[in-house]
């Protein structure tokens, strides 16, 4: 039994000088093997915080964990020893950014920044690393790997760059891959062969994947399942057909109704009236409240707890089933 990742209850702080961001309150979440689940936000909406918080990158200060557990297969990576936490994360788990220019080195030719990766952990010789570099940048599917290992970084397209920056992560065979934003930077061609890209590997190595996104747009073919996040909560967390077929909570349901479908010609999209709350004054009751279309008054009174619907899906919504079976809005 037991999940391979799982976050449980988080709840983490931002303390500065203007005062104390509650920016993650009670997440949970779990990733079995191989499979994919897509955390969907907007910016703000603690997403990218509970991923730093997983790879244990946060900034501290001002963050702060105030209570709950990141388990690896069953071990809690925010209890245990230096040495075990390090062997997981980094190997085990792997991160990859939006800005794969940020994380790359300038100066050094990117064959050998892979090859640097593998050894350093993996105490490859040379000859060896540079095989596998060039095995790792075929991977990744960049034309003339071999004969690219002593390009820098800025010789790359942006999406060579990105490929460079998976193919580094791919260097330690994680078993959990997080990409958080891995093609918000990027044209839209570009970005759905990256996607399809992710796909294919998540699918030929069997590593599970957490795909961070704040477009609902990136994440029907690739997702098992999607946890919607609000304010630093999981605010609907469904298999991605049943959330797409009929959202249960007024957030999911704003997000769908704001991309644009094939097969409805001509309809307005709608935007969700308002803006995300100031961590720092988060709403009483339901935090979505204020830009609810559902609200009444148990709302502004009451914080939801999450509700379970016959299919199994968690909406923390008090009008859970009404959303979810209201097709007019
Ligand atoms: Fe809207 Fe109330 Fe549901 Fe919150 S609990 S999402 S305010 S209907
Ligand atoms: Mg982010």
């Amino acid at each position: 039994g037991g999940h391979l990742l799982e976050v449980r209850d988080l709840h983490v702080e931002f303390r500065t000088g203007e005062g104390v961001a509650r920016v993650i309150n009670g997440v949970s979440y779990h990733l079995d093997p191989g499979e994919t689940l897509a955390v969907l936000g907007e910016s703000g909406s603690g997403k990218s915080v509970t991923a730093q918080a997983i790879m244990g990158i946060l900034d501290t200060p001002p963050a702060v964990i105030r209570s709950g557990q990141i388990r690896y297969r069953g071990r809690d990576l925010l209890t245990l020893p230096e040495e075990q936490r390090r062997q997981v994360r980094g190997k085990e788990i792997a991160i990859i950014f939006q800005d794969a220019l940020s994380a790359l080195n300038p100066v050094f030719p990117v064959g050998w920044q892979i090859g640097e990766t593998l050894r350093h952990r993996d105490g490859m010789s040379r000859a060896d690393a540079r095989r596998r570099t060039v095995e790792l940048m075929d991977l990744v599917r960049i034309p003339g790997a071999a004969g690219r290992l002593g390009d820098h970084p800025h010789q790359f397209s942006g999406g060579m760059r990105q490929r460079v920056m998976i193919a580094m992560a791919l260097a330690l065979d994680p078993k959990v891959l997080i990409a958080d934003e891995p093609t918000t930077a990027l044209d839209v061609t570009v970005q759905a062969q990256i996607m399809d890209l992710l796909a294919d590997l998540r699918r030929d190595l069997d590593m599970a994947m957490i795909l961070i996104t704040h477009d609902l747009g990136v994440v029907a073919g690739v997702a098992d399942r999607i946890a919607v996040m609000y304010a630093g909560r999981i605010v609907e967390h469904a298999d991605v057909r049943a959330l797409y077929r009929a959202p249960a909570h007024p957030y999911t349901k704003g997000l769908l109704a704001s991309i644009p479908r094939l097969d409805v010609r001509g309809r307005e999209l709608a935007t969700i009236r308002g803006l995300p709350p100031n961590l720092m004054r988060i709403p009483t009751g339901c935090p979505f409240h204020p830009r609810c279309p559902y609200a009444r008054q148990v709302c502004v009174d009451v914080v939801p707890d999450d509700l379970v619907l016959a299919d199994g899906r968690t909406s923390a919504c008090h009008f859970a089933q009404e959303v979810h079976d209201d097709r007019a809005r």
